[in-house]
């Protein structure tokens, strides 16, 4: 290795030392930094200064007394530069969100489409247009994005970004990357993992849990330690084809009773009768609210057949936490107690403590925040590339 080689690999690793300390504590004095990451107070001034230019870093304003009466004046992650974009596809919209590097939602654009019926390279090229659009208002609100995560209802192999099987699209082997008109690179990831990946950076805090996306499908997302646990071939997580009853209907996976076509949105609204095409869970709320007996009844099952798979996830797996998200968010009124009702009931002789039972405050957010935020992770673990651009 050549001095200059070993010189660029030793700033960049600094660089990312103090960066991901800036992004931990909050708001942090130069003099700090030195202090935490044993390096010199001055090489920490010129990568904090490298990082202020780069506009990843941005003074606060506030002035500390440092070490001999030093006043010092701290810095914090900037919002004011650098974003990420979260995409997502799913069976009944399009989504992207511009998160900025504080991990501020700084644009939501949602486009209700049913992309059951369409080729894959229509429901790409659609994306697309969304995206560049947000990228676009981006730019106008002084933001550069400079990477993305899409995320989709199925199992993903990362190595390739090839979408191997999501029944619900009807895609199978579908690569939908690169993504040409988007001038940053994107990677592709599974939409349940995002959605756990997002309830971890942008919910309530908890660090082990399961996180359930209620939507046309139904996945689950296991969070273990702060990290995603993902399974062998990366396809953990198929909650909606764990079986709740072996002789039930048939499910588009080829199986019989899975739980999907129990609590899956196209189940619910089936159940609840009635509720007009394309009222969606607006509909079925509605209904909820002015206590329809069908649209009860049809939650109480979704509850119960919830309750039932995730037993079986608690055995398996114990999560401290589980946490309802996706269309489980606004219908958790109606199914919150059931599911733990159910869980106490087929667990209760077991363990002393049922994992408890939490509504997600992100809701049908979760993916494209979980998409976004794995961008800006990776920026702040790795920022020199964003210095050097
Ligand atoms: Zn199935």
């Amino acid at each position: 290795m050549t001095q200059a080689v070993r010189h660029d690999a030793m700033r960049a690793r600094n660089l990312a030392l103090v960066l991901g300390e800036v992004s931990a504590r909050g708001s942090v004095t130069r003099a700090a930094l030195a202090e935490i990451t044993g390096l010199a107070k001055t090489t920490v001034s010129k990568l904090v200064g490298d990082l202020i230019e780069a506009g990843l870093v941005v003074e606060t304003g506030v002035v500390r007394a440092g070490e001999r009466g030093r006043p010092g004046m701290e810095v914090r992650v900037s919002g004011e530069r650098i974003a990420a974009i979260g995409l997502e596809i799913n069976v009944d919209y399009l989504a992207a969100h511009v998160v900025d590097l504080a991990r501020s939602v700084r644009l939501r654009r949602t486009q209700p489409v049913d992309n059951r019926m369409a080729q894959p390279g229509d429901v790409i090229a659609n994306l697309q247009d969304l995206a560049l659009s947000a990228v676009d208002e981006a730019v106008d609100i002084g933001l550069r994005v400079v990477g993305g995560v899409l995320a989709v209802p199925g199992t993903v192999d990362l190595a390739t970004g090839t979408v191997r099987r999501a029944p619900n699209l009807g895609w199978r082997d579908v690569t939908p990357l690169p993504l040409p008109r988007l001038p940053f690179p994107v990677r592709v990831d599974n939409e349940a993992n995002l959605a756990a990946l997002g309830e971890l950076w942008f919910g309530a805090g908890h660090r082990d849990f399961l996180h359930v996306s209620g939507e046309i499908g139904v996945g689950a997302g296991l969070i273990v330690g702060g990290e995603p646990f993902r399974g062998f071939h990366g396809f953990a997580g198929e909650l909606g084809h764990v079986v709740v009853s072996p002789g039930g209907p048939p499910c588009r996976c080829g199986g019989q009773g899975c739980l999907e076509r129990y609590a899956g949105q196209d189940a619910l609204l089936a159940a609840a009768a009635g509720i007009e095409a394309g009222a969606g869970i607006a509909g079925l709320l509605a209904r909820l609210d002015a206590g329809d007996q069908d649209a009860l009844a049809a939650c109480e099952r979704a509850g119960w057949a919830l309750g039932v798979a995730l037993s079986s996830a608690v055995n398996l797996v114990d999560p401290g936490t589980i946490v309802l998200g996706g269309i489980y968010a606004p219908l958790f009124p109606w199914i919150g107690g059931v599911v733990t009702e159910t869980l106490a009931a087929r667990l209760g002789e077991m363990r002393e403590v049922v994992p408890s039972v939490e509504v997600s405050r992100l809701g049908a957010e979760a993916a494209t925040l979980g998409a976004a935020g794995q961008v800006i992770q990776r920026i702040i673990a790795d920022p020199a590339g964003l210095l050097n651009a």
